[in-house]
């Protein structure tokens, strides 16, 4: 972690771009139990102060979620893996085919008739996407619904107008023409010349991870173990983020960059520990 660190705090500008499950947050059971851990809050909410530094939260969940989770007002938000995005204290805009989103309406109602009988399925209306969960359903069924939600899409939504996405036991319809790597490309392009930092731990990070090492930024995979990843650097878990942040945030204070105090000791250690 040491050269990363070293690396990143010589940065007078920068943009830190970070994943919010399984990267800010352990994964839980549900999407509704991954809560921020407490301190998150106060960490992002230093880390917005950091002269010359951006912060992103570019995340698979909708803007709106982003904002119930992290009341931080100098974040930008990215949401539904880059079909909405939110500069801070600013309206959600919306990148998606007016025909896709009118069908969708349609297929998230088989969709539910599809899934509401079924034991361990959990269906997330995103209003520009749809993201059927299986982490608690039996193996054999989430093969089986999950064909037949693909062959509902296809029903019901226009060709070329969708993509399907499979993540860590979730399969999601979401608009064609948005990914993780086009949403920071544009978060970037408002800020030339600043260092980015990605940290993301899922399939759907690899566009971001590729759009930020093309333009020499730093990518971080959050895994405890190694795998094939376009991030040249890794992190175990959320902890070792939270880590990572709490020391930037700390050297960039010393070197001038910060301004509001020294961190108590709690950010220089493992975050509040109920993490990872
Ligand atoms: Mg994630």
């Amino acid at each position: 972690m040491e050269d990363l660190l070293a690396r990143a705090a010589a940065a007078e500008r920068g943009y830190l771009l970070l994943d919010y499950d399984g990267t800010l947050v352990p994964i839980a059971a549900r999407p509704d139990l991954a809560r921020p851990g407490p301190g998150l809050v106060e960490l992002l909410t230093r880390l917005t102060g950091m002269p010359g530094w951006q912060v992103a939260v570019v995340s698979g969940r909708t803007v709106e979620e982003l904002r119930r989770l992290l009341p931080v007002a100098g974040l930008y938000l990215v949401g539904v893996h880059g079909a909405e995005r939110a500069a801070p204290g600013e309206g959600v805009e919306r990148i998606c085919d007016p025909a896709f989103r009118e069908a969708l309406r349609h297929l998230v109602g088989a969709a539910d008739e599809l899934a509401r009988p079924e034991e361990g399925f959990v269906l997330e209306d995103k209003g520009v996407a749809l993201a059927l969960h299986y982490r608690q359903a039996a193996p054999s069924r989430a093969a089986e619904v999950g064909r037949r939600f693909v062959r509902l899409a296809r029903t019901h939504l226009p060709p070329g107008t969708w993509r399907l996405l499979g993540g860590k036991k979730v399969l999601e319809i979401r608009p064609a023409g948005t990914d993780k790597g086009r949403a920071v490309a544009g978060l970037l392009a408002d800020y030339p010349g600043t260092l980015a930092l990605y940290f993301g731990d899922d399939v759907t990070d690899e566009d971001a991870f590729r759009t930020v090492r093309r333009q020499g930024g730093i990518e971080v995979l959050v895994s405890p173990v190694a795998r094939p990843t376009a991030a040249r650097y890794r992190l175990d878990n959320p902890s070792r983020v939270w880590e990572f942040l709490g020391q930037l945030w700390v050297r960039r204070a010393e070197t001038g960059g910060g301004g509001q105090g020294l961190p108590t000791h709690k950010h220089k250690g493992r975050g509040d520990g109920r993490v990872g």
